[in-house]
């Protein structure tokens, strides 16, 4: 199995630096594909009592796992990203392919695919290189791109982000001394940030003294096991809440809906015939009474120690294989059908449970969906398959512009404030939130005096007409807000709640007991987030109902696949669509230049102790673009196969390099590895299954065949000597001159760092 092996945070920083300079762009995300929010409207959101300036992020899975992963989805607008799982068995063997987006999604992954320690490395580099890009200026448009600090708060407008760890599976494994000392050292990461600050020396001392966050995360999403029984979830919850002092979020399974829900939405609204649910699944998954139970137990416990409970909408659906691209008998269902199904399962909870606990979402989430999700009040909404397809985290920018776009239709300059309009719930919203904030006057109204009465009564009339006076005044107004704050224009939500607590200070909270003053007071810091939170309710059931009826999530919808031309990849030339560079969660593709060569070539046999010329063939490289894969970074998904217009696999066909000896002497197939020492760049490399190596210096090559090793003079391919390696028979053998002009072609142009890629930036 591939093996996905990290490297240092400085090589990272490194090329970053180096791309954006030379090509603008990181880790292949091109500069116009970078988030970098928009000064007119706030589309913050709260999580876990921590404010991010998105409430977008991808889901646990392939976009969370490595480092550079991380700050791609941050780039391009992630701002609560949710980390891939980790769980206390750290060696797993995952089958490949493991991810299959030919349309809807499947896939087979699991948790994370590296050891506990190096995991949290990686997020905690990642945590890291997004403080120095915040503090470098990128996203504030400069220009010149050099290591320094120019905002030293790391303050960047649209920069809050949250860190949410995933964990998994059962209570025996989360509370193992392992794992509790992976979540201990999120929460206070100072030992790994000195360690990795170390590595920031030459061109990056300036990020050294950096003042990183300790906290990596303090919020845990919690996975468990399908089957995973309703009192270990709980136990588990109660567990990370109370000892280990994290906010918790529960992942729900789309099972809790129960099958002839799910059955019926998926074959007779949906068309999806040819997928099969497993009775099992459905047996021994949490039930929706269970899940509203614990739900309630667990929200107590929540604020009874300070911390906050949420509840995520929903893990995969285990589904039968009815398909060939994996081989085991079930397989994991997301994309579109998951989001019809899983809205549903939002509608069917919040009429149960109503709208106290907060909901983050995640299932078939894209572009033309997300406003519509936003405006339901998850938070976070997350995504996954729709990264997997082509343009990969590139895609995530559409997301913030669509919702932009559509809080500038509605007249919104906040996320609660689209929320209430976007689908012009707001009047209902403020009725029902002051309905709320009048019930203990009413229970108290014998107990007050008339003059403390009538504060209070003063207060949530004016309140509650100051709220409708926004609401109206604002709605109906024009599509498109000013350019520059909106605010003279615009009645702003947040500037009549200041207005509602300053008078509530000022006349309400010294006039009544301080019970009745502690209840507004608290209504009052959270009203903005119980005004939206009503409104997502009341958006609940329109949303979910359109999102049913959409043709655009049926199986007739949905039957395309990437087409394939019928043609095979090789070592060389493609048809350049460079569609695998994106797809690649991992960033493992890349691009090198290279000279088109076309050129005759001749073997030579050995023969009585000398060299006989033979008929070689014709060397030739037609494109200078060229594909490579960084084989360290690519765990062989097969997500670049699907979207490949060629087959074969780029992570297959294309020269796989490694990054270190041992990595590519392991690999055993096809595979190269390349080492600069001074003016001495050597590659070795496996082709064909036999190894060889080349080294040059200057116009001279060294090319050893693992027979003979020949000295060669680069600009014409001459041999100039050779000898037989020692304790090896070498009559009769043929140096074959064509792994010799494969081997130079690829030390030559991937060695070159006007392209830059994980390769040749090791060098530094
Ligand atoms: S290179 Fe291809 S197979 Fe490898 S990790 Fe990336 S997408 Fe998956
Ligand atoms: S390897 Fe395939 S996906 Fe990548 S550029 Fe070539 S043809 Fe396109």
């Amino acid at each position: 199995m591939a093996e996905l092996k990290p490297i240092g945070i400085d090589v990272l920083l490194r090329r970053m630096f180096h791309e954006y300079r030379n090509e603008g762009k990181i880790f292949d995300l091109p500069k116009d594909r970078f988030f970098r929010g928009n000064p007119v409207l706030d589309t913050s959101a709260v999580f876990q009592g921590r404010r991010a300036s998105t409430p977008l992020g991808p889901a646990a899975g392939p976009h969370g796992q490595m480092a550079q992963n991380i700050v791609l989805c941050w780039l391009a607008g992630a701002r609560i990203i949710e980390l891939k799982t980790i769980q206390i068995l750290d060696e797993l063997k995952i089958p490949r392919p493991c991810i299959d987006i030919h349309n809807v999604g499947y896939n087979v992954e699991w948790s994370q695919e590296l050891k506990l320690e190096a995991s949290l490395r990686e997020y905690v580099a990642a945590a890291m290189m997004i403080e120095i890009l915040k503090a470098s200026g990128l996203l504030d448009g400069i220009a010149d791109f050099q290591p320094a600090i120019r905002n030293p708060q790391s303050a960047f407008r649209n920069g809050e982000t949250i860190l949410d760890m995933s964990v998994g599976y059962s209570l025996e494994g989360i509370s193992s001394p392992g794992v509790r000392r992976w979540i201990e050292s999120m929460k206070d990461a100072r030992a790994v940030i000195d360690e990795l600050r170390g590595c920031l020396t030459g061109p990056l001392a300036p990020y050294r003294d950096l003042d990183f966050p300790a906290t990596v995360s303090d919020s845990i999403s919690l996975s468990t096991f399908h089957g995973c029984r309703a009192d270990e979830i709980e136990r588990i919850c109660r567990f990370l809440l109370t000892e280990l002092g994290v906010h918790v979020c529960v992942k729900m399974n789309p099972t809790l809906l129960g099958r002839p829900a799910v059955e019926h939405l998926l074959h007779d609204v949906l068309g999806y015939d040819e997928i099969r649910l497993r009775q099992e699944a459905f047996d021994n998954d949490l039930k929706f009474d269970e899940a509203l139970d614990i739900l309630s137990r667990l929200d107590a416990v929540a604020r009874g120690c300070g911390r906050r409970l949420a509840v995520k909408f929903s893990n995969t659906l285990v589904v039968e294989n009815h398909g060939s691209f994996f081989t085991g008998p079930v397989m994991y269902l997301s994309g579109q059908p998951l989001h019809v199904i899983t809205l549903n399962l939002v509608r069917e909870f919040r009429q149960r449970a109503g709208g106290a606990i907060p909901i983050s979402f995640s299932a078939g989430v894209d572009a033309r969906n997300f406003a519509d999700m936003v405006a339901l009040d998850f938070v976070p909404v997350t995504t996954c398959t729709d990264l997997l397809r082509a343009g990969g985290y590139g895609r995530l920018p559409g997301y913030m512009a669509r919702l932009e776009a559509r809080m500038r239709e509605v007249g919104a300059v906040t996320r609660a404030e689209f929320l209430l309009r976007h689908k012009g719930a707001g009047e209902q919203a403020i009725r029902r939130v002051v309905g709320e904030l009048r019930e203990p006057l009413a229970r108290e109204w014998g107990r007050l005096s008339a003059a403390q009465a009538a504060a209070a009564e003063q207060w949530l009339s004016a309140a509650h007409a100051a709220l409708l006076g926004w609401w109206n005044r604002g709605w109906g107004r024009s599509s498109s807000l000013p350019a520059d704050t909106g605010k003279d224009a615009y009645a702003i939500l947040n500037d009549v709640l200041a207005g509602m607590e300053r008078e509530f200070a000022l006349r309400v909270w010294p006039a009544v007991p301080p019970r009745l003053g502690s209840f507004w007071r608290d209504r009052i810091e959270r009203l903005e987030s119980l005004l939206a939170a009503q409104a997502g309710l009341l958006n609940t059931a329109p949303i979910v109902e359109q999102a049913t009826a959409d043709p655009r999530y049926r199986a007739a919808e949905n039957r395309a696949a990437p087409r394939k031309i019928g043609s095979r990849l090789r070592l060389f030339d493609c048809i350049n669509c460079d569609k695998c560079i994106p797809v690649c969660p991992n960033d493992a593709n890349f691009v090198y230049q290279t000279e088109p060569v076309e050129a005759a070539y001749s073997d030579y046999r050995v023969e009585g102790g000398r060299l006989l010329e033979m008929a070689g063939g014709r060397f030739k490289v037609e494109k200078a673009h060229q594909i490579a894969n960084y084989a360290d970074f690519c765990n062989d998904c097969g997500n670049c196969d699907v979207y490949c217009p060629e087959d074969g696999g780029p992570q297959v066909e294309k020269p796989r390099f490694f990054g270190s000896l041992g990595s590519y002497r392991a690999a055993g197939r096809q595979g190269f590895f390349l080492e600069c020492a001074g003016e001495r760049r050597t590659i070795y490399g496996t082709l064909e299954g036999r190894p060889y190596r080349l080294a040059v210096e200057g116009d001279v090559a060294r090319f050893d065949d693992g027979v003979v090793e020949a000295e060669l003079r680069c600009s014409d391919n001459q041999v100039l000597r050779w000898q037989a390696k020692p304790g090896v028979a070498a009559e009769g053998h043929v140096i074959r001159l064509l792994p010799f002009l494969q081997l130079k072609t690829l030390l030559e142009a991937v060695s070159d760092t006007r392209r830059i890629n994980y390769v040749n930036v090791k060098e530094p």
